[in-house]
């Protein structure tokens, strides 16, 4: 099959490699479609200890059944491959297995990912398509899902009704564009701000993304201010912003991962009851439910996902790691 494969940082090759072979409780999918998500944008800069090349990314997928229980079927996959016997899993939280692995990870286990023209999945990791998702635009589940998690861990620990809060989003990126889709369309939040570098990529988001959009230096973004701040970068510099800008009994909802440490404002965590939030990927429940949120068309248009054909891969890593490149998500087709 074709593949794209991560051989080296910052570089991928289009290349051939070896069919998936069926094994027991799998199925071989055919994949249609499969997103670029920004840890594979970590794994490319070489950032990423459980994504060493030679390697196949991607787990943002869609396809096709082609070996297995029910071949033809149109699908859409959670990546998130658990062991189903621990005690997170027991308990609904997945998300949390001492044993979980993503697709396209190959660390403490190896799992070949999506950019290929077949990936092996267990079944219980197949869901089927919804019916209003086109098979293009279902690998948008998969990050929909984190943001749909990460919203609803914040609207768990908020004080009032998330329609009647001050949200802060830092990052414009796919992550941060759905978590604010989820809280404007799916929670009805009123007032939210989002910040971003990239002006390009900023206008971009706020043409579907109803809320104010700022450089994260501007003066228009208040301290002290917000009663949620998102943080979907993950940087020193992003951390800071977050609180700097959380109000007294505020929450931090810390998603990105592109810096691992870095000093904080422990002092005004302790003082002004700052609650902050570490998140990470989706329960099977919240993946459902994300289904079901694009299948009713809740967080609207997805006109800003830009298709690339899986061959041109290497050029769309290029692009979005230069900036130049200001669609919030890249989907490759297969
Ligand atoms: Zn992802
Ligand atoms: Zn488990």
């Amino acid at each position: 099959m074709h593949a794209l494969v991560y051989t080296d940082t910052q570089k991928l090759i289009y290349r051939e490699e070896k069919n998936p072979v069926p094994v027991n409780g799998e199925s071989i999918i055919k994949v249609s479609a499969s997103g670029i998500c920004g840890s594979d944008m970590h794994a490319y800069h070489g950032n990423d200890n459980r994504r060493i090349p030679p390697l196949i990314l991607g787990h943002e997928v869609s396809g096709i059944i082609d070996k297995g229980k029910e071949p033809g079927k149109k699908v859409v996959l959670n990546p998130l491959i658990t062991c189903g016997l621990c005690d997170y899993c027991k308990n609904s939280r997945e998300h949390l297995c001492v044993k979980r692995i993503i697709l396209g990870m190959n660390r403490p286990t190896e799992r070949q990912g999506g950019f290929a023209e077949y990936v092996s999945v267990p079944d219980k990791n197949i869901y089927e398509l919804p019916k209003n998702l086109s098979i293009k635009e279902a690998p948008i589940a998969e990050p929909c899902a984190v943001a749909l998690h990460a919203v609803e861990l914040g609207e768990k620990k908020l004080s009032k009704p998330i329609k009647d809060i001050k949200a802060l989003v830092i990052g414009a990126g796919a992550i941060g564009l759905l978590c604010g889709l989820i809280q404007s369309k799916v929670k009805n939040c009123k007032d939210i701000v989002i910040v971003d570098p990239n002006n390009k990529r900023l206008k971009e988001s706020l043409k579907y993304l109803d809320a104010k959009g700022f450089k994260p230096d501007s003066k228009n973004i208040l301290s002290d201010y917000f009663d949620i701040v998102f943080d979907t970068v993950g940087l020193e510099t992003t951390r800071q912003q977050a609180i700097k800008c959380i109000k007294p009994g505020g929450i931090i909802i810390h998603i990105g991962l592109t810096q691992p440490s870095g000093t904080f404002n422990f002092r005004k965590t302790t003082l002004q009851e700052i609650t902050f939030v570490g998140t990470y990927c989706y329960t099977n429940k919240d993946f459902e439910k994300t289904l079901a949120i694009l299948n009713n068309k809740e967080i609207g248009s997805l006109e800003w996902i830009e298709y690339r054909e899986l061959k041109e891969g290497s050029l769309a890593f290029k692009e979005i790691h230069d900036g130049s490149c200001t669609a919030p998500k890249i989907i490759l087709l297969i």
